[in-house]
Protein backbone atom coordinates (compact mmCIF):
# COMPACT_ATOMS: atom_id res chain seq x y z
CA UNK A 1 0.00 0.00 0.00
CA UNK A 2 1.32 3.30 -0.98
CA UNK A 3 2.10 5.31 2.06
CA UNK A 4 2.13 8.52 0.71
CA UNK A 5 -1.15 8.93 -1.57
CA UNK A 6 -4.05 10.16 -0.10
CA UNK A 7 -7.44 10.07 -1.75
CA UNK A 8 -10.06 11.85 0.22
CA UNK A 9 -12.94 10.55 -0.21
CA UNK A 10 -11.52 6.92 0.99
CA UNK A 11 -9.40 7.65 3.56
CA UNK A 12 -8.60 3.68 3.75
CA UNK A 13 -6.88 4.30 0.36
CA UNK A 14 -8.22 1.50 -1.76
CA UNK A 15 -5.39 -1.23 -2.91
CA UNK A 16 -6.91 -4.02 -4.56
CA UNK A 17 -4.40 -7.28 -3.70
CA UNK A 18 -5.45 -8.41 -6.85
CA UNK A 19 -3.52 -6.11 -8.83
CA UNK A 20 -1.80 -4.46 -6.93
CA UNK A 21 -2.94 -1.18 -8.26
CA UNK A 22 -3.45 2.13 -5.88
CA UNK A 23 -6.66 4.37 -6.44
CA UNK A 24 -4.90 6.71 -8.41
CA UNK A 25 -2.87 3.94 -10.36
CA UNK A 26 -6.41 2.35 -11.47
CA UNK A 27 -8.37 5.85 -11.84
CA UNK A 28 -5.26 6.42 -14.55
CA UNK A 29 -5.27 3.40 -16.02
CA UNK A 30 -9.07 3.00 -16.94
CA UNK A 31 -9.32 6.77 -18.01
CA UNK A 32 -9.21 7.81 -21.27
CA UNK A 33 -9.54 11.96 -21.16
CA UNK A 34 -6.71 13.25 -19.13
CA UNK A 35 -6.04 16.97 -18.45
CA UNK A 36 -2.80 18.04 -16.67
CA UNK A 37 -1.56 20.87 -15.41
CA UNK A 38 2.13 21.62 -15.13
CA UNK A 39 3.73 24.11 -12.90
CA UNK A 40 7.71 24.86 -11.32
CA UNK A 41 7.53 22.40 -8.96
CA UNK A 42 7.77 19.61 -12.13
CA UNK A 43 11.25 21.00 -12.73
CA UNK A 44 12.43 21.45 -9.66
CA UNK A 45 14.58 18.27 -9.31
CA UNK A 46 15.97 19.01 -12.36
CA UNK A 47 17.59 21.75 -10.50
CA UNK A 48 15.84 25.02 -12.23
CA UNK A 49 14.31 27.54 -9.87
CA UNK A 50 11.99 29.90 -10.35
CA UNK A 51 14.07 32.77 -11.61
CA UNK A 52 11.37 35.85 -11.21
CA UNK A 53 10.32 35.31 -7.60
CA UNK A 54 10.28 38.19 -5.83
CA UNK A 55 13.41 40.19 -4.89
CA UNK A 56 15.59 37.86 -6.44
CA UNK A 57 18.15 39.91 -8.50
CA UNK A 58 20.24 39.45 -11.85
CA UNK A 59 23.42 40.97 -11.27
CA UNK A 60 22.10 44.43 -9.80
CA UNK A 61 18.37 44.42 -11.66
CA UNK A 62 15.00 42.67 -10.17
CA UNK A 63 14.81 39.23 -11.59
CA UNK A 64 11.45 39.93 -12.14
CA UNK A 65 11.75 43.46 -14.11
CA UNK A 66 13.89 41.76 -16.68
CA UNK A 67 11.40 39.99 -17.78
CA UNK A 68 9.29 42.62 -19.24
CA UNK A 69 8.41 44.77 -22.69
CA UNK A 70 9.75 48.06 -20.96
CA UNK A 71 13.01 46.23 -19.61
CA UNK A 72 13.34 44.83 -23.75
CA UNK A 73 12.75 48.20 -25.52
CA UNK A 74 14.98 49.75 -22.67
CA UNK A 75 18.06 47.50 -23.19
CA UNK A 76 17.45 44.79 -25.96
CA UNK A 77 21.33 43.76 -25.21
CA UNK A 78 21.20 42.88 -21.57
CA UNK A 79 17.28 41.36 -21.67
CA UNK A 80 18.75 38.76 -24.40
CA UNK A 81 21.57 38.51 -22.09
CA UNK A 82 19.32 37.61 -19.23
CA UNK A 83 17.87 35.19 -21.47
CA UNK A 84 20.94 33.41 -23.01
CA UNK A 85 21.73 32.80 -19.39
CA UNK A 86 18.06 31.79 -18.74
CA UNK A 87 18.43 29.57 -21.97
CA UNK A 88 21.92 28.04 -20.78
CA UNK A 89 20.98 27.01 -17.44
CA UNK A 90 18.27 25.40 -18.41
CA UNK A 91 19.78 23.60 -21.42
CA UNK A 92 22.35 22.31 -19.45
CA UNK A 93 19.37 20.88 -16.77
CA UNK A 94 18.57 17.06 -17.34
CA UNK A 95 14.57 16.77 -18.13
CA UNK A 96 13.74 14.10 -14.63
CA UNK A 97 11.43 11.55 -14.69
CA UNK A 98 8.38 12.93 -13.74
CA UNK A 99 9.05 14.54 -17.47
CA UNK A 100 9.39 11.37 -18.82
CA UNK A 101 6.50 10.05 -16.79
CA UNK A 102 4.33 12.71 -18.51
CA UNK A 103 6.10 11.97 -22.00
CA UNK A 104 5.05 8.57 -21.48
CA UNK A 105 1.43 9.07 -20.61
CA UNK A 106 0.95 11.36 -23.76
CA UNK A 107 2.70 8.47 -25.75
CA UNK A 108 0.49 5.85 -24.01
CA UNK A 109 -3.20 7.54 -23.84
CA UNK A 110 -4.67 8.62 -27.14
CA UNK A 111 -6.73 11.80 -25.41
CA UNK A 112 -4.00 13.11 -22.91
CA UNK A 113 -3.01 16.87 -23.24
CA UNK A 114 -1.18 18.86 -20.96
CA UNK A 115 -0.73 22.61 -20.47
CA UNK A 116 2.30 23.89 -19.03
CA UNK A 117 3.20 26.61 -17.47
CA UNK A 118 7.03 26.01 -17.71
CA UNK A 119 9.27 27.96 -20.33
CA UNK A 120 12.47 25.51 -19.87
CA UNK A 121 11.51 22.92 -22.64
CA UNK A 122 12.25 20.29 -19.98
CA UNK A 123 9.09 18.55 -21.56
CA UNK A 124 10.06 19.26 -25.15
CA UNK A 125 13.39 17.33 -24.32
CA UNK A 126 11.71 14.74 -22.92
CA UNK A 127 10.27 14.07 -25.78
CA UNK A 128 6.28 14.53 -25.06
CA UNK A 129 4.27 14.48 -28.02
CA UNK A 130 4.07 18.58 -29.00
CA UNK A 131 0.66 17.75 -29.85
CA UNK A 132 -0.13 17.30 -27.22
CA UNK A 133 1.44 20.22 -25.04
CA UNK A 134 0.19 23.42 -24.91
CA UNK A 135 3.11 26.15 -23.28
CA UNK A 136 1.03 28.40 -22.28
CA UNK A 137 3.88 30.62 -21.17
CA UNK A 138 6.28 29.95 -24.01
CA UNK A 139 9.26 28.67 -24.42
CA UNK A 140 13.27 29.24 -23.89
CA UNK A 141 13.86 27.23 -26.57
CA UNK A 142 11.60 29.36 -29.39
CA UNK A 143 12.40 33.15 -30.64
CA UNK A 144 9.13 35.15 -31.68
CA UNK A 145 9.51 38.85 -33.30
CA UNK A 146 9.05 41.97 -30.96
CA UNK A 147 7.21 43.53 -33.92
CA UNK A 148 3.37 44.38 -32.61
CA UNK A 149 1.05 42.31 -35.17
CA UNK A 150 4.07 40.13 -36.51
CA UNK A 151 3.86 36.36 -36.37
CA UNK A 152 7.04 35.11 -36.98
CA UNK A 153 7.75 32.23 -34.39
CA UNK A 154 11.21 29.76 -34.42
CA UNK A 155 12.07 27.04 -33.00
CA UNK A 156 15.56 27.17 -31.71
CA UNK A 157 15.59 24.23 -29.53
CA UNK A 158 18.91 23.61 -27.83
CA UNK A 159 21.11 25.10 -29.80
CA UNK A 160 23.64 28.18 -28.16
CA UNK A 161 24.57 30.81 -28.37
CA UNK A 162 20.95 32.22 -30.00
CA UNK A 163 23.53 33.95 -32.44
CA UNK A 164 26.97 34.22 -32.16
CA UNK A 165 26.88 37.78 -30.18
CA UNK A 166 25.24 36.50 -27.25
CA UNK A 167 28.29 33.61 -26.50
CA UNK A 168 28.27 34.26 -22.74
CA UNK A 169 31.39 34.82 -20.61
CA UNK A 170 32.93 31.49 -18.65
CA UNK A 171 31.43 32.15 -15.17
CA UNK A 172 28.16 32.64 -13.77
CA UNK A 173 26.84 35.75 -15.36
CA UNK A 174 24.06 35.92 -12.14
CA UNK A 175 27.05 37.51 -10.56
CA UNK A 176 27.55 41.59 -11.32
CA UNK A 177 31.45 40.67 -10.80
CA UNK A 178 31.65 38.61 -14.05
CA UNK A 179 31.84 41.02 -16.89
CA UNK A 180 29.38 41.29 -19.34
CA UNK A 181 30.62 41.37 -23.21
CA UNK A 182 29.93 44.38 -25.47
CA UNK A 183 27.15 43.78 -27.74
CA UNK A 184 25.97 45.74 -30.51
CA UNK A 185 22.13 46.32 -31.01
CA UNK A 186 23.10 45.32 -34.72
CA UNK A 187 24.01 41.97 -33.60
CA UNK A 188 21.37 40.92 -32.06
CA UNK A 189 18.62 38.66 -34.39
CA UNK A 190 16.30 40.40 -36.54
CA UNK A 191 13.24 38.80 -37.65
CA UNK A 192 13.42 37.39 -40.84
CA UNK A 193 9.68 37.63 -41.70
CA UNK A 194 9.15 41.65 -41.03
CA UNK A 195 12.85 42.67 -41.50
CA UNK A 196 12.28 44.74 -39.18
CA UNK A 197 11.80 44.40 -35.55
CA UNK A 198 14.27 42.36 -33.47
CA UNK A 199 13.92 38.65 -32.48
CA UNK A 200 13.00 38.06 -28.63
CA UNK A 201 12.90 35.06 -26.16
CA UNK A 202 9.47 33.34 -27.09
CA UNK A 203 8.19 33.50 -23.65
CA UNK A 204 5.46 35.38 -22.40
CA UNK A 205 6.71 38.40 -19.82
CA UNK A 206 4.59 40.03 -17.75
CA UNK A 207 1.81 42.40 -18.50
CA UNK A 208 1.91 40.60 -21.54
CA UNK A 209 -0.94 38.18 -23.06
CA UNK A 210 -1.01 34.40 -23.09
CA UNK A 211 -0.65 33.16 -26.57
CA UNK A 212 -3.63 32.35 -28.35
CA UNK A 213 -2.80 29.79 -30.53
CA UNK A 214 -1.96 27.95 -27.34
CA UNK A 215 -5.20 28.44 -25.26
CA UNK A 216 -7.06 27.89 -28.89
CA UNK A 217 -5.47 24.24 -28.60
CA UNK A 218 -6.64 23.69 -25.39
CA UNK A 219 -9.63 24.78 -25.73
CA UNK A 220 -10.37 22.70 -28.78
CA UNK A 221 -9.51 19.45 -26.71
CA UNK A 222 -11.80 20.48 -23.78
CA UNK A 223 -14.56 20.82 -25.90
CA UNK A 224 -13.34 17.75 -28.30
CA UNK A 225 -13.58 15.33 -25.32
CA UNK A 226 -17.14 13.74 -23.96
CA UNK A 227 -15.44 14.24 -20.73
CA UNK A 228 -12.24 15.04 -18.50
CA UNK A 229 -12.04 11.61 -16.92
CA UNK A 230 -8.77 12.95 -14.84
CA UNK A 231 -6.98 16.24 -14.09
CA UNK A 232 -3.32 16.11 -13.31
CA UNK A 233 -1.99 18.85 -11.25
CA UNK A 234 1.76 18.65 -11.23
CA UNK A 235 4.09 21.35 -9.31
CA UNK A 236 1.99 24.23 -9.52
CA UNK A 237 0.09 26.16 -6.61
CA UNK A 238 -2.76 26.69 -9.83
CA UNK A 239 -3.99 29.78 -7.87
CA UNK A 240 -3.11 32.43 -11.07
CA UNK A 241 -5.14 32.70 -13.62
CA UNK A 242 -5.59 30.19 -15.84
CA UNK A 243 -4.52 27.39 -14.02
CA UNK A 244 -6.91 27.80 -11.59
CA UNK A 245 -9.34 28.13 -14.33
CA UNK A 246 -8.99 25.07 -15.97
CA UNK A 247 -9.28 23.12 -12.68
CA UNK A 248 -12.68 24.41 -12.47
CA UNK A 249 -13.43 23.79 -16.08
CA UNK A 250 -12.30 19.99 -16.12
CA UNK A 251 -14.31 19.79 -12.39
CA UNK A 252 -16.88 20.79 -14.88
CA UNK A 253 -16.62 17.90 -17.20
CA UNK A 254 -16.80 15.29 -14.34
CA UNK A 255 -13.02 15.45 -13.64
CA UNK A 256 -11.83 13.88 -10.30
CA UNK A 257 -8.32 15.86 -9.44
CA UNK A 258 -5.26 14.15 -8.48
CA UNK A 259 -2.69 17.26 -7.11
CA UNK A 260 1.18 16.09 -6.58
CA UNK A 261 2.54 18.87 -4.76
CA UNK A 262 4.90 19.20 -2.01
CA UNK A 263 2.10 20.72 0.25
CA UNK A 264 -1.68 20.50 0.34
CA UNK A 265 -4.04 23.51 -0.67
CA UNK A 266 -7.48 22.74 1.61
CA UNK A 267 -8.89 25.38 -0.63
CA UNK A 268 -8.30 23.65 -3.77
CA UNK A 269 -9.05 19.66 -2.84
CA UNK A 270 -12.44 18.36 -3.04
CA UNK A 271 -13.91 14.88 -1.70
CA UNK A 272 -13.14 12.02 -3.83
CA UNK A 273 -9.50 14.09 -5.19
CA UNK A 274 -5.99 12.65 -4.64
CA UNK A 275 -3.24 14.28 -2.71
CA UNK A 276 0.25 13.15 -3.45
CA UNK A 277 2.79 14.90 -1.42
CA UNK A 278 6.36 14.71 -2.00
CA UNK A 279 8.80 16.07 -5.08
CA UNK A 280 6.79 15.18 -8.42
CA UNK A 281 10.51 13.58 -9.83
CA UNK A 282 9.61 10.46 -7.53
CA UNK A 283 5.82 10.55 -7.05
CA UNK A 284 4.42 10.80 -10.80
CA UNK A 285 7.14 8.20 -12.44
CA UNK A 286 6.15 5.43 -9.73
CA UNK A 287 2.40 6.17 -10.52
CA UNK A 288 2.55 6.36 -13.87
CA UNK A 289 4.49 3.28 -13.89
CA UNK A 290 1.97 1.45 -12.23
CA UNK A 291 -0.99 2.56 -14.15
CA UNK A 292 0.85 1.77 -17.18
CA UNK A 293 1.99 -1.98 -16.03
CA UNK A 294 5.66 -0.69 -16.12
CA UNK A 295 7.98 -2.34 -13.52
CA UNK A 296 8.71 0.24 -10.94
CA UNK A 297 12.42 -0.40 -11.67
CA UNK A 298 11.54 1.55 -14.93
CA UNK A 299 10.05 4.33 -12.47
CA UNK A 300 13.12 6.35 -13.20
CA UNK A 301 14.07 5.39 -16.77
CA UNK A 302 10.61 6.27 -18.43
ZN1 LIG B 1 8.85 40.17 -37.43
Amino acid sequence: MPSDTTNLNDNSMSWSTEDRKSSLGQCIASSQHILALLGAGLSASSGLQTFTGNGTLWRTYQTKSMATKSAFAWNPVLVWQFYEDRRQKAIAAPPNPGHFALAKLAESKEHFFAISQNIDGLSERAGHDLSKLAPIHGSLLTTTCAQPGCSFVSWNGSALPTVPALSLPPGDITDAAVELPDVRIDDLPLCPKCKYGLQRPGVVWFGEQLPQEHLTRTDEWLESVPSVDLLLVVGTSARVFPAAEYIHRARAKGASVAFFNLEQDDDLIEAGDWFVPGDVATTLPRIVAEALDLPQAAANTL
